[in-house]
């Protein structure tokens, strides 16, 4: 019997299952579909269950490094005026702090982590073809090659192609209604936390990613869902920050065509369980993609490496495995990705505030346990 696992997709998921994985003795390939491997230049958010799992996973130090990491929140009116303030702790443990990074930056860390340990990385491949035999799962390639696994983890993003070779009748990912517009700016003295501002025509959040730089996020009802073109997407985040005080003036009048500015429609997929077929599985987004409201859907995507690592390691028997993966996975990414597409809904039906904060606090909490 094989006793290598394949990771389809070097995404935030696939690397930290790769790295787990690895971690426990275990022989591990991994492949992506981009020759250049890459990720584009926008910021992340990170909550504190992505943190304790950074943490876990023994990359926080450098997240720390080349991103922020703090503590505490501020809300602020449309006029920039301070609405309240949660004071930052001294010296939090991760599971209490949040900060931002460039999405790059921390693709760097995870990827000279994979390059440094035993895998063997194959760029530029995609699985054509998995079939299962009684001890092992054959997997064929688009350069016309084969291989024979123990495991095979589908990594491989919201538009899984594992998912549509293992359930090619799963529901695909729905479209919710709100836009999310991205920015890198420089970051204003004072800008020491996250932030958000409320009762704007749109919601609009900051973040600090670096010593100098911040990552600003809007989230705009779009309910046509209308393409963007590059060329106008400056213009039309300019436009949206309009009405706002405080720091956003200056960050407006800088923002131009030398600006990382990016646009997603917001989309969420949770597939029903189980995530497994045979020797075969599902983790990130591939089983569960969120939309940003609650900033933690990279840090489920670790979890999940994680935790399906931890059950491996328990056990030979690979189908129990995965259904004690299972157990442990499904009402937590239940539990985020319906409230995170629920907050998007009082947003876009200019709902409750104080629910949705109530909510966005409640399940925060919540996925401060222990995964
Ligand atoms: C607008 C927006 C903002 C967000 N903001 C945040 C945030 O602030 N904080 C947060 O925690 N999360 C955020 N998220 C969610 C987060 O980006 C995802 O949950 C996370 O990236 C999921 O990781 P993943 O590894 O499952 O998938 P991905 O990161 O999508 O990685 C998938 C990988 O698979 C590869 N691949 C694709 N198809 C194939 C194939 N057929 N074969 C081989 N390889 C393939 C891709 O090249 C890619 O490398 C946001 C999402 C969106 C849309």
């Amino acid at each position: 019997m094989s006793e290598t696992v394949l990771v389809i997709g070097g995404g935030v998921g696939g690397m930290s299952a790769a790295l787990a994985l690895a971690r426990s003795g275990t022989k591990v390939e991994l492949i992506d579909a981009d020759p250049g491997w890459r990720v584009y230049g926008a910021g992340i958010s990170v909550t504190g269950l992505s943190l304790r799992a950074f943490d876990d996973l023994g990359i926080l130090e450098e997240v720390r490094a080349r991103g922020h990491i703090g503590s505490g929140m501020r809300g602020r009116a449309i006029d920039g005026s301070l609405l309240f303030e949660v004071p930052a702790d001294t010296n939090p443990a991760p599971i209490r702090s949040s900060g931002g990074i460039m999405r790059p930056a921390l693709h760097e860390i995870l990827s000279s982590h994979v390059r440094r340990a035993d895998i063997a990385v194959r760029l530029g491949l995609r699985a054509t073809e998995i079939t299962e035999t009684d001890r092992a799962a054959r997997v064929r390639f688009d350069d016309g090659s084969e291989g024979h696994y123990k495991l095979v983890v589908g990594a491989d993003g919201i538009y899984s192609d594992t998912r549509s070779m293992l359930f090619p009748h799963a529901n695909k990912p729905r479209f919710t209604g709100q836009g999310c517009w991205r920015a890198i700016a420089d970051r204003p003295p004072g800008l020491d936390r996250a932030e958000m501002v409320f009762g704007g025509p749109v919601k609009l959040g900051f973040n600090p990613i670096s010593e100098t730089k911040l990552y600003l996020f809007v989230l705009e009802h779009v309910p046509d869902n209308r393409r963007f073109e590059p060329a106008e997407q400056v213009d039309h985040l300019k436009a949206l920050l309009e009405p706002f005080g405080g720091y956003v003036p200056q960050i407006r009048a800088a923002l131009g065509k030398h600006s990382l500015v990016n646009y997603r429609p917001l989309e969420w997929l949770l597939l029903p369980e189980p995530w497994f077929r045979g020797r075969v599985v599902l983790i990130g987004d591939a089983a569960h993609a969120t939309t940003p409201h609650m900033a933690s859907g990279a840090g489920m995507a670790v979890e999940d490496g994680l935790v399906l690592a931890e059950e491996m390691a328990r056990t030979q028997d690979v189908g129990a495995a995965l259904t004690s993966f299972m157990a442990r996975r499904l009402e937590r990414a239940r539990l985020v990705v319906e409230n995170s597409v629920r907050i998007g809904e009082i947003e876009m039906s200019g709902g409750d505030q104080v629910e949705a904060n109530s909510m966005l606090g409640d399940t925060m909490a919540r996925l401060q346990k222990p995964y």
